[in-house]
């Protein structure tokens, strides 16, 4: 089976249809959560997810927008954007994203937005706070989103541009403890803006790491046009 893993699509439906589109043909879709917030298309993210065959947890943006977590450690732009997000989403899809569990657990793969040991505020930029996680979860691989990096820790230390990972095979996999990242659909903040996803396949066992070019004029518009901060459009064409 092949399964496409995104996280941080943050409202950015420009990047999020070209990655639906570079990925197609995948049996399946993960979301390490921050479907909404920062951009200016929330609903129309929440629809294309809902329209795929998918799991998902939340994010710290997520629950913000609806009212389940405090935002209070939010910077300004960002708490604009998320309460502008908790004014416009719909009804169907706060009651969608109220509901869902902070870790899951699909086959080889933990999924949590921040880390296993925090899943919605912790973020893991350095091996050493991954290294601390790695007794927080039981399975092989745990997936991460929230820092809008790509990146692959393992117990030897951290590979911070990951492009293809191969997991052991057979009952080697078992004895392995290792972290990915898949980046950021819809706001990466690693110099590169084109949207990042992850693709693993079963059969090959085989992690790869993937970006997407989209039409960043137009999702930077959208956030102009919606009122929401300058500095989110600006962002978006930095890849920062
Ligand atoms: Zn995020």
């Amino acid at each position: 089976m092949r399964v496409a893993v995104i996280s941080d699509i943050h409202g950015n439906i420009d990047a999020f249809k070209a990655v639906v589109e570079a990925a197609k043909d995948v049996e399946e879709w993960w979301c390490l959560g921050d479907v909404v917030g920062y951009g200016a298309a929330p609903n129309e993210c929440m629809a294309l997810l809902l329209s795929l065959p998918h799991v998902a947890i939340p994010g710290n943006h997520d629950w913000a927008a609806i009212g389940k977590l405090s935002a209070e450690d939010f910077n300004p732009e960002a708490l604009s954007c998320v309460r502008w997000t908790g004014e416009v989403l719909q009804p169907e899809y706060v009651a969608y994203l109220s509901e869902l569990p902070v870790t899951r657990v699909c086959h080889e793969f933990t999924l949590v937005h921040g880390s296993p040991r925090a899943p919605l505020e912790e973020y893991l930029l350095r091996a050493a706070e991954a290294e601390a996680n790695i007794a927080f979860f039981t399975t092989p691989i745990c997936l991460v989103g929230h820092t809008h990096r790509a990146a692959l820790f393992t117990r030897d230390g951290m590979e911070s541009h990951p492009t293809v990972y191969a997991l052991p095979k057979g009952d080697s996999v078992k004895g392995m403890k290792a972290l990915c990242n898949p980046g950021a659909v819809g706001q990466p903040r690693d110099g590169d803006p084109r949207a990042a996803y992850l693709m693993w396949d079963s059969e090959t066992g085989k992690l790869t790491w993937h970006r997407v070019e989209y039409d960043v004029e137009r999702a930077a518009t959208r956030i102009i046009a919606a009122g929401l901060p300058t500095i989110e459009a600006v962002r978006l064409q930095l890849g920062s």
